[in-house]
């Protein structure tokens, strides 16, 4: 047995001199490289003590060298582990404590403070590396002698053994690490490729972080079963994506590149003439901002849907029609059910319920929580998502919202996005976020946050007018908020429960 992972991913083995990673205005690692210095890196991990089904946690700004070292700890038959630069140490205490890893590989500016808290949690090994790929890791890679590093053999590691522990994104509380086996990861990269016609001629242009499920696996993953080239960008900027745009052929990104690309004067049909391929997920993609892609560049942009426990669940077809405002149908493999909150059983076409999936894509269950695993899945397999949408009768999935985002105002149950999607229709809107608030005759009452058109603004007045015009009065918001903005979390994602404490005390 080799590492399932690995040798699936590779199966398709590129050239040598084929260009995996090409770092704008730096380095290049081909798949040749990716052999090497993968295997040189993984017998370093095992130098530095890191044994089959250990942890390494990394916190590191995005690199191609932070690839090389996810390939290389998956190799060592390790657990990679990566977090959000973003997180503090008083945010990491809680990672490190959880996780226990055996090497924390983190940015040298952080070494010192993040030294000490891993020497509380008893963790001796702390090594560094930075956005340009330097630091002490491959300082210690570079010192191993070539025989050490020629003789590596890849760990044996099976379909269900562990590749990563990977904390979600913490939209609707306190992070949980979703320990993903092999082949969930190896399974949805196969399909993904094949679903979205990946081949050894594509170029990703990749602007996403790598220590969240997109960029890290739905991209890397995927690029690497194709044998395909990956464009890197430290982040997303639109003048520098739109510089890049000529050399590739398609892009993975988040709602917001979409939305901040659409302000570039640069964006046009012949700017992007050549790419193939535009995909959205990690949030909702708002219908209009696909309606104005399709507008100003021709293209559809393919909307999908995933989360960190399941990598990718649905996809809009990539023939047949990218419809807007869906996220498409279930992968093949993926058995995906809408069932009532309370009873449980399947509800028909078009009925609202809990999105419920199952398949080979779906984790392992929770790390170090089996009562939170236990409560999450269902007897026959099924992972309850949290995520509340319906199937239509043409089998496309809708998202309406997060199961905590519902709102039952006066027992009657508000879906936040129907209400945000009415407000945004609206003329002198740009976005907006619909949440509720404890109300004492109501239990919720609904409240809505809107981001105005600075052109042109709307205001509450107006938008509550138009509103009672169009809804039912118990879906009506009782207050409307214009707001500069809507709290993001490093995903693009909006964070309602900031909202919901800035406006806690509205009906008290
Ligand atoms: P946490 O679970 O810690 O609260 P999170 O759910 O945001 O955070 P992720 O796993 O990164 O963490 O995100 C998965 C979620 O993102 C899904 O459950 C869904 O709510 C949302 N999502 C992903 N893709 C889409 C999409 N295309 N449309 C709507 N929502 C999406
Ligand atoms: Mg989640």
């Amino acid at each position: 047995m080799t590492s399932h992972l690995l040798s699936g991913l590779m199966a398709k083995a590129p050239a040598a001199d084929k260009p995996f990673i090409k770092v704008a205005g730096g380095r290049t690692i081909t798949y040749g490289d990716l052999v090497k210095e993968s295997a040189r890196l993984a017998a370093t991990l095992v130098e530095l003590g890191v044994r089959p089904g250990d942890r390494v946690a990394v916190q590191v700004d995005k690199s191609a060298e932070a690839i090389v070292l996810y390939l290389a700890t998956v190799r060592a038959g390790a657990i990679f582990l990566p977090l959000n630069t973003a997180y503090t140490l008083t945010e990491l205490d809680y990672f490190l404590g959880d996780a226990e890893p055996r090497l924390v590989v983190c940015d040298p500016a952080k070494y010192d403070g993040i030294k000490e808290l891993a020497g509380r949690h008893g963790i001796a090994a702390v090594e560094t590396l930075d956005g340009e790929g330097r630091g002490s890791l491959v300082d210690k890679a570079a010192a191993l002698p070539d025989a050490a590093a020629a003789a590596f053999v890849d760990a044996p590691r099976g379909a269900d053994d562990l590749a990563a522990i990977l904390y979600t994104s913490g939209t609707t509380g306190r992070s949980k690490g979703a320990m993903l086996s092999h082949d969930n990861l190896l399974s949805n990269a196969l399909t993904l490729v094949d679903y979205w016609r990946f081949t050894d001629q594509d170029v990703l242009l990749h602007a996403l972080p790598i220590f969240h499920t997109h960029g890290l696996f739905v991209a890397t993953n995927t690029i690497l079963a194709a044998g395909a080239t990956m464009l890197f960008l430290p982040k997303f900027d639109a003048d520098k994506v739109m510089a890049l745009l000529p050399e590739a052929t398609s892009m993975m990104g988040v709602p917001t590149f979409y939305t901040r690309l659409l302000q570039h004067d640069g964006l046009t049909r012949d700017a992007t003439a050549h790419i193939r391929l535009f995909v959205s997920g990690s949030a909702p993609l708002l219908a209009e901002t696909h309606r104005e892609w399709r507008e100003r560049t021709g293209h559809a942009i393919l909307e999908r849907y995933g989360m960190t426990e399941t990598n990718m669940n649905t996809s809009n077809p990539y023939d047949g029609d990218r419809i807007a405002g869906t996220v498409g149908y279930p992968l093949p493999g993926v058995d995906l059910r809408v069932v009532d909150a309370d009873t449980r059983q399947a509800v028909g076409p078009d009925g609202i319920g809990v999105i419920e999936v199952r398949g080979p894509n779906v984790f392992k269950g929770y790390w170090r929580n089996p009562e939170k695993t236990q409560e999450e899945f269902r007897a026959d397999g099924f992972f309850i998502t949290g995520d509340l949408g319906k199937v239509d009768t043409a089998g496309y999935v809708h998202i309406v919202g997060r199961a905590k985002d519902l709102i039952i105002s006066g027992g009657f149950n508000v879906y936040p996005k129907e209400i945000e999607e009415a407000i945004d229709d609206l003329p002198g809107v740009v976005e907006s976020a619909v949440i509720g608030l404890p109300h004492p005759d109501f239990g919720e009452g609904v409240v809505a946050a809107v981001v105005a058109d600075p052109q042109n603004p709307a205001d509450p007045a107006t938008i509550a007018a138009a509103l009672a015009e169009r809804l039912a009065k118990f879906k009506q918001p009782k207050h409307v908020f214009i707001v500069d903005e809507l709290p993001r979390n490093t995903m693009g994602k909006v964070q309602k429960n900031i909202l919901r404490q800035r406006f806690a005390d509205v009906f008290q």
